[in-house]
């Protein structure tokens, strides 16, 4: 857990929602698949207003199956076919 702000490294934080340990996936797992879990707990700096997370997650374990260029590109190809 973090126990200083990470923008201006203040130590007075206050816990605003903790969710407790959940899965890391973005997907429904196979019935046999261990999926690690983690803290999920959202801190608010006192001193400059950061909402953040009060872990550091790590990103190997991190399922996550979107494509980020449909994201950018989708609404793009969108608005054309409502051009024409
Ligand atoms: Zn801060």
């Amino acid at each position: 857990m973090i126990r200083y702000c990470r923008i201006c490294r203040s130590q007075d934080l206050r816990e605003i929602i903790n969710l407790g340990n959940m899965h890391y996936t973005g997907k429904f797992k196979h019935q046999e698949e261990v999926v690690p879990q983690a803290l999920l707990k959202l801190l608010v700096c006192e001193n400059c207003g950061l909402t953040q997370l009060s872990n550091n997650f790590s990103l190997d374990k991190i399922s996550c199956t979107v494509n980020f260029s449909s994201i950018i590109f989708l609404p793009i190809l969108w608005a054309i076919s409502m051009e024409s």
